[in-house]
């Protein structure tokens, strides 16, 4: 699908030469930038427009101006939908933060994840915590992939657990944030395969004479699993039903420390619906 908006960004072209001297006609001269993107969050602006921000492959997190993209809903469809796979043109303006998205194509669809709301939910946090960890304009391949593979997860099985669990594990990981899992943070004693605990305040991993009140469990099994997901690839690994509980003791600590390195809560968090 190739939703073209080229049509309307020349319209405002000729109107940006008449109200305004250099500037303008420098911004008419720069070339237009291609991307393969992931639309982190979408919000109207005025009564036409989308504020788009977007993970780019080449270009790290961008904020943008889909003109008329209200307007042309349904041309749109999906790609502009939260989490979508796209090949993004847009156009970087000299004065402003903005860019101005010119086209945006369809590359992979999410549709199943995107309009089921339990499903959805689980979306919601992936886009969440995307948005808030990511600096503006670096690029992060390894997190472009991941989010990918998350979201890939989440529409080939129409269970967000697993990949939710993954991609709050990793996005510790690669933020260099994870604490060790095999002793204490405090006094240095090997957990073994007892339970280990962790807090909302604190960034590390406690065993049981150092717990806190409070803080919550990690049990060995979720240790386990966080060891299979440094080894493993996502589509590699199959939910048993045994392995619920750990995957959910995995993502809420993974979850609290992301929380807890960008010191703030993530309400998506609190919403979080099975299908
Ligand atoms: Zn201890």
């Amino acid at each position: 699908m190739v939703i073209n908006l080229v049509l309307r960004v020349r319209a405002n072209r000729t109107e940006s030469l008449d109200w305004s001297g250099a500037a303008s006609a420098r911004r008419l001269l720069m070339p237009a930038r291609e991307t393969e993107a992931i639309i982190l969050k979408t919000f109207p602006l005025g009564e036409a427009d989308r504020l788009v921000s977007f993970l780019g492959r080449s270009s790290g997190r961008v904020r943008g101006v889909a003109s008329g993209a209200r307007r042309l809903k349904n041309r749109y469809g999906s790609t502009l939908e939260v989490l979508s796979h796209v090949q993004l043109w847009y156009v970087e303006k000299e004065t402003r933060d903005l860019v101005r998205i010119q086209q945006a194509e369809l590359l992979e669809s999410f549709h199943k994840a995107q309009s089921d709301y339990g499903l959805s939910t689980g979306l919601a946090v992936i886009s969440e915590v995307s948005e808030l960890v990511l600096p503006e304009h670096e690029v992060s391949e390894p997190m472009f992939r991941l989010i990918l593979m998350a979201v890939r997860e989440i529409e080939r099985t129409g269970d967000w657990a697993l990949p939710l669990s993954y991609f709050a594990f990793w996005t510790v990981r690669l933020g260099g944030w994870l604490p060790r899992f095999d002793r204490c943070a405090a006094c240095d004693s090997p957990f073994g395969v007892q339970p280990a605990f962790y807090g909302a305040q604190q960034s590390g991993l406690f065993c049981g004479k150092c717990r806190r009140p409070g803080m919550q469990v990690l049990h060995h099994e979720a240790r386990v699993l966080a060891e299979r997901f440094t080894t493993e690839r996502l589509d590699r690994v199959a939910l048993e039903p045994a392995m619920q509980g750990s995957a959910k003791e995995l993502r809420e600590a993974s979850l609290a420390w992301i929380e807890f390195h960008i010191e703030r809560r993530l309400p998506t968090r609190e919403l979080l619906e099975t299908a």
